[in-house]
């Protein structure tokens, strides 16, 4: 394809465009560029013209993270589904089946085992296009579950945040996931394993009461919302205006709430480099030594009598040598 189709063309909204399939181009909500799918794969969903970190599926983010996108997927439980018979505008049986076969995945969270910088790893992530990310019995089992093979594995846990929050269409039980997930993370930290939470676009709700927000360190994507209740109902709660990148991860570190905000192309080297510090010592451990006692203590008589002697003749013999 020449430059001219490539990147002229579908700005204006002529020609070959409709030659080929429509998802062949999208356009990027920050800028309005229309960006070609090839250009948007290769930069991990980054925006080309205006650097705007796209959404990931929880497939495409594991696959970003490991070393050479390598990893076991890790089966997780499959609690009861609509214990609470729930109906709102269509049932919500109907609302998972088509949420599943959209993700084909059957929950928002998807984990794998694999390596990052060599380090065992096993990285959980949320999907947001999967019912807007949002957190069921489901989801909670396979938090849990990936914390407890990390636990089993001696390897560390991520867990890339994308949520708009706990599942109102599974009531409690998908509040309960809140405290369950937090219990398991803090089981991982009893055993000394890292735990670091990457916080995408959005954050908000029951993720962010919970898992998402007690990593030992806490990484966010550039742009991305992050917070409890969104800015709009903030806004009409406290009747005042927000300040300008309110809830921005810019502005939480800014504020002291995230610990580094790192680009999407430099997030698996970042990872790799935090892991190994926290994994492997740096300083070797100090060499204990003998206590004093133990030291043997030169013989006062023999030994300096003698060296003198050589010495001193060694003192008187050198410049003859020498010349
Ligand atoms: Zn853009």
């Amino acid at each position: 394809m020449s430059w001219l189709t490539n990147r002229v063309l579908p700005k204006i909204g002529l020609g070959r465009r409709k030659d080929g399939p429509d998802n062949l181009w999208e356009k990027c909500r920050a800028c309005g560029q229309m960006v070609f799918h090839r250009d948007l794969e290769q930069s991990f969903r980054v925006c080309p013209h205006c650097d705007h970190h796209m959404r990931l599926t929880a497939s495409q983010r594991l696959g970003l993270l490991f070393d050479d996108a390598e990893f076991e997927r890790l089966k997780t439980p499959q609690p009861p589904m609509d214990p609470l018979k729930f109906k709102d505008s269509r049932r919500y049986p109907d609302q998972i089946k088509d949420a599943r076969s959209a993700a084909e995945a059957d929950f928002a969270v998807e984990a794998g085992l694999g390596r990052i910088g060599g380090q065992p790893t096993v990285v959980a992530a949320q999907n947001f296009f999967f019912m807007g990310g949002s957190v069921s019995p489901g989801e909670g089992e396979a938090i849990v579950a990936a914390a407890e093979r990390a636990v089993q594995e001696d390897a560390a846990l991520i867990v890339c945040a994308a949520s708009g929050g706990m599942r109102m269409q599974e009531g409690i039980l998908s509040l309960m996931q809140m405290p369950r997930t937090t219990v398991a993370i803090q089981r991982l930290k009893e055993k000394g394993l890292p735990y670091i939470s990457v916080l995408t676009d959005p954050t908000t709700g029951g993720t962010t009461a919970s898992f998402a927000m007690i990593g030992d360190v806490a990484i966010a994507e550039p742009g991305a919302l992050i917070g409890f209740a969104g800015p709009r109902v903030i806004e009409q709660t406290i009747r005042e205006q927000l300040p300008d990148g309110f809830q921005r991860a810019e502005y939480l570190l800014e504020h002291g709430m995230v610990d580094m905000v790192v680009h999407r192309h430099e997030l698996a080297e970042t990872l790799a480099r935090i892991l190994s510090l926290m994994r492997e010592p740096m300083v070797a451990p100090p060499v204990s030594l003998p206590p004093p006692e133990a030291v043997a203590k030169p013989d006062p008589v023999d030994e300096p009598v003698a060296d003198a002697d050589e010495v001193g003749e060694d003192t008187g013999e050198a410049p003859e040598k020498a010349l």
